[in-house]
């Protein structure tokens, strides 16, 4: 293993790949929606799901969940396991409807909204910080499969360690910087995609010279 440098990271990913912008969304309560439908599925999936509750006039708490589940299960379809997500949203939507509703959430502070999250039915800690991140703001990082992959090829982690340990390190090096931490999120992600794919395309990587695997 070698030393992790996230800084350093951030500063080639960005540019190679300039400003994400991500998470694309109208609203606060679609990344909500969003970030339970892209578990396990492709980005694309996920916007043909919203795509077909945004058309059904269904992209709002109460209107989710004046849905039957078998219906609201049916316009999510395209995102996959979508018996299993129709019930971790309405379970989700719930919480936030009990909860006063996503302004009442915005007050919360960080430690007690994520302890919360992770209460929610079918709620892990990549959601819920999906949520807290690119619903909420709050600067915390979002580990997921291509964070993990990353993390391995270049010598910092073994791709089985532990979600908070990663977690914690990047936003112990990076700093309560929620911009920051967005866009480290979505360069990797863009990376996972472009080059670090599971079949990795090192040729022109930009992380060649601080990657274990690429040397
Ligand atoms: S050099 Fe290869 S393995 Fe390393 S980050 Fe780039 S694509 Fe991935």
């Amino acid at each position: 293993m070698s030393a992790p440098d996230t800084r350093e990271l951030l500063r080639r990913l960005d540019g190679a790949y300039g400003a994400m912008h991500w998470w694309p969304a109208d609203s606060v309560f679609e990344v909500v929606v969003g970030a339970v439908l892209t578990q396990n599925t492709r980005w694309e999936n996920v916007e043909r799901a919203l795509a077909n509750l945004r058309e059904a006039d269904h992209l709002d708490p109460e209107r989710i969940l004046s849905l039957p589940e078998p219906e609201l299960a049916a316009l999510i379809r395209p995102s996959g396991y979508f018996n299993v997500k129709a019930r971790r949203l309405v379970s989700l939507v719930r919480f936030i409807q009990r909860s006063g509703g996503l302004e009442m959430l915005m007050h919360w502070d960080t430690p007690r909204l994520r302890t919360a999250l992770l209460g929610v039915h079918g709620i892990g800690p990549e959601t819920a910080d999906d949520i807290l991140l690119y619903a909420f703001g709050r600067p915390v990082f979002v580990v997921d499969a291509y964070t993990r992959r990353l993390f391995a090829r270049l010598g910092w982690f073994p791709e089985r360690a532990a979600y908070e340990e990663l977690r914690l390190h990047v936003e112990g090096e990076v700093g309560a910087d929620a911009g920051a931490l967005n866009q480290l999120h979505a360069l990797i992600v863009e990376h996972g995609k472009r080059h670090c794919r599971s079949r990795p395309m090192c040729t022109g990587c930009t992380l060649a010279e601080i990657c274990a695997f690429g040397r």
